[in-house]
């Protein structure tokens, strides 16, 4: 794993799920975290284990201006906050895509733009940002409004990569296949049936297991530690695009 010690890494929806994981992943590579969530309780945890915490809504434009101020220049900035709308392009709702836009896309154009320049004042940087493989990696039935967002995110990733690669930045992408965490536990409640929609999430993971937050954490610290490295989505699936 990468060494971090000395960087400080900025982290969105770090309360829980690959968020979390990948705060306590940080501090381990040695990095000075930054946990940010909007819910207090599961940050609470976090701190107790001796990481740094702010309440932040990544889709307030202003407390993301605001406490990016207030922490002073990161190394790193991990962009997990993110959303999962079911349905396909006729069941969309609209209110639905327009919130997953702001979530899933706009969020990251915020903590960007709002890290960037002290990233750039340093000659260096490294920003993680979660995608999926249900983007334009794949096509996969019943999620529209996520795949357009998580593509977008990808195109995103490529951008910011593409205008400061000789300034010292580097801005990848990770895309999951089906992971562990307490949102996928409530998809798999939703539809009345939680073992077969647990099944169906196992059946099309080949290795025959859900993904762990702890496994994607740790990309998303290789990444950020990986100084050759930019403008990439990388796909950590358990075989699903393989
Ligand atoms: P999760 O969905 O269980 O947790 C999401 C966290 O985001 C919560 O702590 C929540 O409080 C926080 N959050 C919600 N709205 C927020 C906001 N406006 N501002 C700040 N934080 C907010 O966690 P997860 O399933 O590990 O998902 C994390 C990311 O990984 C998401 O972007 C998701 O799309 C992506 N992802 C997940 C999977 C999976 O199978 N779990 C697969 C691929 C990609």
């Amino acid at each position: 794993t990468a060494n971090l010690t000395g960087k400080t890494a900025l982290v969105t929806a770090a309360g829980q799920g690959i968020g979390r994981a990948s705060a306590l992943a940080y501090k381990r590579a040695g990095a000075s975290v930054i946990a940010t969530d909007i819910n207090a309780e599961t940050l609470g945890t976090l701190a107790a284990e001796g990481i740094s915490t702010r309440l932040l809504d990544v889709l307030d434009a202003k407390a993301v201006t605001e406490v990016a101020a207030q922490i002073g220049p990161v190394d790193i900035l991990f962009n997990c906050a993110g959303v999962v709308h079911g349905g396909s392009v006729l069941e969309l709702n609209d209110d639905d895509l327009d919130f997953a836009w702001d979530l899933n896309v706009r969020s990251m154009v915020r903590t960007i733009r709002a890290v960037l320049p002290g990233m750039l004042a340093r000659g260096g940087g490294a920003i993680v940002n979660m995608s999926s493989v249900a983007s334009s990696v794949k096509g996969v039935p019943n999620r529209f409004a996520y795949s357009v967002t998580k593509a977008a995110v990808i195109g995103l990733t490529k951008s910011v990569a593409a205008d400061y690669v000789g300034q010292g930045i580097r801005c990848n992408a990770i895309c999951p296949g089906t992971v562990e965490s307490p949102s996928l536990q409530e998809r798999m409640r939703a539809g009345g049936d939680y073992e077969a929609a647990r099944a169906a999430f196992i059946a099309r993971q080949p290795m025959g297991r859900i993904g762990t937050p702890e496994e994607i954490a740790d990309l998303a610290v290789y990444l950020s530690g990986a100084t050759y490295t930019t403008g990439q989505a990388y796909i950590i699936d358990g075989g699903w695009t393989g």
